[in-house]
């Protein structure tokens, strides 16, 4: 991915010809219908990439997405997979309107027509807490917390059934992050949503997810129901994050990094990628690479010694 690959080569100081980043080599997931997924993981470990994978936004050199048994971006018109970002503005016409904004996308697929548009706009305007009467507004005209309001009106406009949120609510306030966060729990009961939530933020995941996914440099590392991988994490990667949880209270803030550094994307370490961080490392996993192993019929690490962790 050009834009992963060039952060990653201006960080080393080398061009992004010579740079090949495989920014996920191990990631097998299957999400559930009306389930929230979260994604965790170190900058750099792929998250976004992922993310942006199965909205069909990236094209993946290798392996398979499947939606309905379907490859993503096959014979599906791709309006089934939304994604939120964390700057709505990034994707809002600062010179539109917000009911051209939110209105534009079901009316180009058909969805609606040009004179139910206002009435259509207005109603998922309420569906995701924004006065209609606002709808001649544009962007500039509403706050950060409004704005992602608008995104996720616009995502919802098409009706998707799955929403890929990507460090959705990091750029906000807390207490508008909280506001937000219950708006997709609605979301969730109101429509039957399914959500991918990306985050940095753990306490923000253990809110909103029934099962977390925490990847590592590209590799899914362990995969639990959120209170079990909350209570009884079993790779020492989701172990050591865990761990550095920020206390109650001490507000937004990325959790502290893991002891040692994080290795480049570019020139993983061999064998189990965490080795060099790993205090449980052997002979072993400096060679060979752990697969994802079931621990428990919905438990799942890659780890050598997850069985003892
Ligand atoms: Fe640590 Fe080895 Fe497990 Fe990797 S496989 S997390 S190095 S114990
Ligand atoms: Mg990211």
């Amino acid at each position: 991915r050009p834009d992963f690959a060039g952060k990653i080569a201006r960080r080393l100081g080398a061009t992004v010809e010579d740079t090949v980043v495989h920014a996920l080599d191990t990631v097998s997931l299957t999400v559930t219908a009306g389930e929230v997924v979260g994604i965790v993981g170190e900058s750099g470990c792929g998250k976004s990439t992922l993310g942006r994978i199965v909205a069909g936004i990236m094209p993946a050199s290798g392996g398979r997405v499947l939606y309905h048994d379907r490859p993503v971006g096959s014979g599906h018109d791709g309006l089934g997979i939304q994604m939120i970002f964390q700057d709505p503005m990034s994707s809002l016409n600062p010179r539109l309107k917000i009911v051209e904004a939110i209105g534009e996308a079901p009316l180009y697929h058909g969805l609606i027509r040009r004179r139910e548009m206002d009435d259509y706009v207005a109603a998922v305007m309420r569906d995701v807490g924004l006065d209609p009467d606002f709808r001649h507004r544009y962007p500039h005209q509403f706050s950060g917390g409004q704005r992602q309001r608008i995104g996720i009106a616009r995502a919802l406009a098409v009706k998707p059934d799955l929403l890929v949120c990507d460090e959705s609510v990091a750029a906000l306030d807390v207490s508008i992050q909280a506001q937000v966060l219950n708006l997709f729990m609605d979301l969730r009961q109101a429509r039957g949503l399914t959500y991918l939530f990306i985050s940095h933020d753990l306490s923000v995941v253990e809110h909103i997810s029934d099962r977390v996914a925490i990847l590592y440099l590209g590799r899914l590392v362990e995969l639990a129901p959120t209170e079990t991988l909350f209570a009884r994490p079993r790779h020492p990667y989701s172990q050591a994050l865990l761990s550095q949880i920020p206390k109650i209270g001490a507000g937004r803030q990325q959790f502290a990094p893991v002891k040692g550094e994080i290795p480049s994307p570019l020139n993983p370490p061999p064998g189990c990628h965490f080795h060099p961080r790993c205090p449980l490392a052997t002979d072993r996993c400096r060679q060979e690479a752990p697969v994802l192993r079931r621990l428990a019929p919905d438990h799942s690490a890659a780890c050598h010694l997850a069985e003892a962790a």
